[in-house]
């Protein structure tokens, strides 16, 4: 993606956006851009909604707490969603937070929290992941909202996945193999048995206490599918959330 030169702070949106259309802000964003970074009447910025592409507005201001934004132009056109699904063990608070900012960063367009016997939480708050999400896309110029798709517990989250979706098991007990290789391999022979241009991709981390040996054996008989070692270490599952979609990105995704 070119780095578009504008330096201006991006906020989501939920408005279609053409010329000429007002915006309406809600109380934290009217709050943000009027008290925190002090913006005027006439102040330009960057919005998204992930469905217009991005556009420069410009800032009206209504009142101390309170405005609107007019869209001026637009500065880059609609990308679709990637088609990745990162399907992980929900982890507390703060790494669960931080984990699922890291994988819109790294490009995933679904995340689906997934239930195993080891997750350290039994509840998932869905606005608050969403919450996350909309941050990392505001913070990181990307211009779809990765999709937040209900929990599910682990057979349930496998059975759903479609017949060329190719499943990317991180498995700390894997074989150390080169997994850029891996993944290449496994793809080439998805895509020569569908004869299409290439599978669509998953990826699933466990919890911080491992899958169980019947989880492992679940996910890693999951068909088709690709059983990942992302080296030597052991890395905590909000690492191994980055190393992981590093590793895809670089092999299949779009890194290359
Ligand atoms: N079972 C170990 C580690 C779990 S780490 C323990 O109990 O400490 C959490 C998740 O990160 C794992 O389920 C796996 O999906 C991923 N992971 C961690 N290190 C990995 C590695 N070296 N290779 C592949 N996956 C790894």
């Amino acid at each position: 993606m070119a780095a578009y030169e504008f330096n201006a702070p991006r906020l989501f949106v939920e408005a279609s956006l053409q010329a000429g259309g007002r915006i309406p802000l809600d109380r934290a964003q009217a709050n943000y851009l009027l008290n925190v970074l002090r913006l005027k009447t006439g102040a330009r910025i960057l919005v998204f909604n992930g469905r217009d592409g991005e556009w420069v507005v410009e800032v009206e201001v209504e009142g101390r707490k309170s405005a609107d934004l007019v869209a001026r132009e637009p500065v880059r056109q609609q990308t679709p969603t990637p088609d990745l699904l990162y399907l992980f063990a929900p982890l507390k608070h703060a790494r669960l937070d931080y984990m699922v900012q890291k994988a819109v960063e790294m490009g995933a367009g679904a995340l689906q929290p997934v239930f195993t016997r080891r997750t350290q939480s039994q509840r998932v708050n869905l606005e608050r992941m969403r919450a996350n999400v909309i941050e990392a896309a505001e913070q990181c110029g990307i211009l779809s909202v990765p999709a937040i798709l209900d929990e599910a517990d682990l057979p349930a989250a496998l059975r759903a996945l479609e017949a060329d979706r190719l499943l990317v098991f991180c498995d700390e007990d894997a074989p150390l193999a080169n997994p850029v290789e891996a993944l290449k391999a496994a793809a080439a022979e998805l895509t020569a048995e569908l004869g299409n241009n290439g599978p669509k991709l998953a990826v699933i981390v466990g919890p911080e206490g491992g899958f169980t040996d019947e989880e492992r054996a679940l996910v890693a008989g999951h068909s088709p599918g690709c059983r990942v070692s992302l080296g030597p270490r052991i890395l905590r599952a909000d690492t191994a959330a980055v190393a992981a979609l590093a590793v895809v990105q670089s092999a299949l995704g779009d890194w290359c």
